[in-house]
């Protein structure tokens, strides 16, 4: 992550996975350009999200501007329009959003219904007596040799059967990437955790205990522990399933009633839980467009065209995507003084495809003169315009073709 002041501007584009889901965000700053996965995103959208940033970093390394990385990528499908923003921390409170996709998402992957694993949880905990609750720590001590053992906490029995328990229901999941969040609070007295939000404690304190010893201690202390299981139960106890995330139908708004499952025992769900609360998601507001050469505005997305033909062989050039007034007088110049020179010679080519694409550009060059002079460019050289089409010796060479028609016409009806 590059050091960049807080407050410089930035812009970003928002990268969807496939099935819709927001994978994260490619920012760009005046110095470097990068990466944002979204906290909750599924590992599946977490991967594509690597891809895309190693493509924006090659993008970036080839010698392309940051903003000029974003506006290319942008033209791929699943990339929103290029954003304005006033810091990278916009970006990062985008990160941090949580839909209820998410949270059916982590409900899915939980045992069936009528496993027994369920019971299984069930037992476990109710068998925990205070004592398995109060843990104890080994080591510490001074060895012989003069280093000091490490402390390491002391789980009983039943409470390493209860920790199996939560895994065994599926709320111990990859598809939470605890590490990149900060570590779940207890619920405040008399409420309940959420049960997609239990699923996240579940993973964090049980796979962050092989990473730091004393994640399980910590979090018997502290009730969250026995939070999870009481909100597991819950959910189970009524006969709520999930539906997978990639089923649901694509809502990004209103309650999930999955998610809200909890609340059947009349307790308020809401919790200071792990990551930012879910909220709306935002759609942010359509750009307007820019030159696809130098990122100058206004730009008007037209389409040039060339052809050439030589006797047998014949081809077709397009040249189409914004263009600022500079950038569009360039390219129809040179399509179609080419067109003009090489367009004519075979016999499809004189009386269809060469007239169409003049004729095109012709069209299309009217949006582009329509336009304001650009303002400064941000990703790339402005094509030189250069002197029009009828300063341009080889344009004149349409004329023998035509003159040709012209003669055989003349010859003809003399005849
Ligand atoms: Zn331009």
């Amino acid at each position: 992550m590059p050091a960049t002041p807080p407050g410089t501007p930035c812009h970003y584009v928002t990268v969807t996975a496939p099935g819709q889901e927001i994978a994260g965000y490619l920012w760009a700053d005046p110095a470097d350009v990068g990466w944002t996965d979204r906290r909750a995103s599924s590992v599946r959208a977490y991967r594509e999200g690597e891809a895309w940033a190693r493509r924006a970093r090659e993008a970036h390394e080839r010698g392309l501007t940051p903003l000029g990385v974003l506006h290319l990528l942008s033209r791929e499908p699943g990339v929103g329009p290029v954003v304005a923003a006033p810091d990278r921390e916009v970006v990062e409170e985008l990160a941090r959003m949580v839909t209820p996709d998410d949270d059916r998402r982590l409900l899915a992957r939980l045992a069936p219904r009528d496993s027994g694993a369920w019971r299984e949880l069930a037992e476990a905990f109710d068998a925990l007596t205070d004592e398995d609750r109060d843990v104890k720590w080994g080591g510490g001590h001074q060895l012989p040799s003069g280093a000091t053992h490490v402390a390491f906490p002391l789980y009983s029995k039943p409470l390493q059967r209860a920790v199996s328990a939560l895994s065994g229901v599926g709320a111990v999941t990859p598809e939470h990437r605890w590490a990149g969040v900060p570590m779940p609070v207890p619920p405040r007295e008399g409420q309940m955790l959420e049960p997609a939000d239990a699923v996240r404690a579940a993973t964090a304190i049980v796979r962050g205990e092989r990473f730091c010893d004393g994640h399980i201690a910590e979090s018997v202390k502290n009730g969250l522990f026995d939070a999870v299981a009481v909100c597991l139960r819950a959910w189970h106890a009524s006969g709520r399933t999930a539906v997978p995330a990639d089923a649901a139908p694509p809502t990004s708004e209103g309650p999930a009633s999955d998610a809200t499952a909890c609340e059947a025992t009349a307790v308020p769900a809401t919790t200071a839980q792990v990551p930012a609360p879910s909220r709306p998601r935002r759609t942010p507001p359509p750009p307007a467009p820019v030159c696809r050469f130098c990122g100058g505005s206004p730009a008007a997305d037209v389409t040039f065209r060339a052809h050439q033909a030589l006797l047998v062989v014949m081809r077709f050039r397009k040249t189409a995507g914004p263009m600022c007034l500079t950038c569009g007088l360039a390219v129809y110049r040179t399509l179609t003084t080419y067109t003009l020179w090489q367009g004519w010679w075979s016999p499809f080519s004189l009386f269809l495809f060469a007239p169409f694409a003049l004729v095109r550009n012709v069209l299309a060059v009217r949006h582009v003169r329509k336009l304001a002079a650009p303002g400064p460019g941000t990703s790339g050289p402005r094509y030189d315009p250069g002197v029009p089409v009828r300063r341009r010796p080889l344009a004149y060479v349409g004329l023998v073709p035509a003159l040709w028609v012209v003669g055989m016409i003349v010859y003809g009806l003399a005849g």
